[in-house]
């Protein structure tokens, strides 16, 4: 068991389990999180016999930076693990402050035609401390704090529901990297029963959904989930999550030239989310060499976002990070395994 892996109820209850007082998992986690650590042998307010039972029942190994990408205003990392499986990250300077986009998969199953991520199929489910240490990697090669986390890397983080939420906890707690819930986003391309089962944790997380299309004629074509759980489907678990939980959505909307970027689906979209409290965030299509699709020029997003802003949706384009450093998502860890 790693112990980046452990919420902290969890090592509470393993305190108490072991006989020994539940706070002391409040000043593991200061070493963790607060000091950063990387040995159980620094952590001096802890007696010998205590550290001797943790090196027994954990372990602290660490993922490895395999390869980074500067650019401007981000910085992408391969990752490897232990099993020497590959995964990325991207860091994103905003004015707001410095987001993470994390893996949360080795590969993905989902199958999005557009998306280079689903090239290579999903290998396995990452662990929740396999994540953790995307975000204290990222930060101590960069000497910075990070403050806001996406869970857009490779993986769909509902075909992982459990480690991603147990990655929640353990981020999300003020006693170790306190990440505000407001300020981490999971992104699901339209699992049903996982936006429901979500719905109920009434969690103050950040949802956003990828749609990609307004109608099931056009997302059947490039997502392949759409097939298992249509566009109505999606919407009306979406609109039980918001009278649940009277947060907005956010729907992420790539710009695939002459797929899904006519007028007439702005229109489509615009009625699709009337009277909905969501937000849709246009993003440039990050073109990859692999697949043919290709991006919708400026002028036409900006048309298709004046469609939009005219129909009373609320609605942004998405920045462009990163595609000088081969960040489309995905693109990193495909190239390297295919020895590019
Ligand atoms: N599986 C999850 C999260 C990972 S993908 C999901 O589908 O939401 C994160 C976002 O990046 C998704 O909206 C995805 O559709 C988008 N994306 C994938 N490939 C892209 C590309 N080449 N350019 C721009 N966005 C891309």
């Amino acid at each position: 068991m790693n112990i980046y892996g452990m919420t902290l109820k969890d090592l509470e209850n393993y305190f108490l389990d072991i006989g020994e007082k539940k706070f002391k998992a409040i000043q593991v986690y200061d070493w963790l999180y607060k000091k950063r650590v990387s040995s159980f042998d620094e952590m001096s307010n802890i007696k010998k016999s205590v550290i001797d039972r943790l090196k027994k029942d954990f372990s602290m190994e660490d993922i490895k930076v395999l390869k980074v990408q500067n650019g401007k205003d981000v910085h992408k990392y391969l990752f490897e693990l232990s099993d020497l499986s590959k995964v990325e990250a991207v860091l994103m300077n905003h004015d707001y402050g410095n987001s993470l986009c994390v893996s949360t998969q080795v590969g993905c199953n989902m199958g999005c035609a557009f998306c280079e991520s689903g090239r290579l199929k999903k290998v396995r489910n990452l662990e929740a401390y396999e994540m953790v240490l995307q975000i204290l990697n990222v930060e101590e090669d960069l000497k910075i704090r990070i403050s806001h986390v996406v869970l857009m890397g490779i993986g769909e983080p509902f075909d992982n529901y459990d480690n991603v939420m147990k990655f929640i906890d353990i981020i999300n707690s003020d006693f170790g990297i306190a990440i505000g819930a407001r300020h981490i986003t999971v992104s699901t391309c339209g699992i049903v029963p996982k936006i429901r089962e979500f719905t109920k944790e009434k969690r103050q997380v950040n949802l956003a959904i990828s749609l990609h299309a307004p109608n099931d004629e056009i997302r059947n074509k490039i997502m392949k989930i759409n097939k298992v759980y249509p566009l109505k489907e999606v919407m009306n678990a979406v609109r039980d999550y918001l009278k649940v939980n009277n947060r907005k959505v956010t729907f992420e909307y790539i710009m695939l030239k002459d797929i899904n970027d006519s007028d007439e689906c702005a229109l489509e979209l615009a009625f699709l989310l009337k009277g909905m409290m969501a937000y849709v965030n246009l993003i440039p299509y990050n073109e990859t060499s692999h697949i043919e699709f290709k991006k919708t020029d400026r002028d036409k997003i900006m048309h298709f976002y004046d469609i939009l802003k005219k129909n009373k949706i609320n609605v942004t384009v998405r920045r462009e990070f990163g595609s000088e450093v081969s960040a489309a998502c995905g693109q990193l860890r495909s190239n390297f395994e295919e020895g590019k």
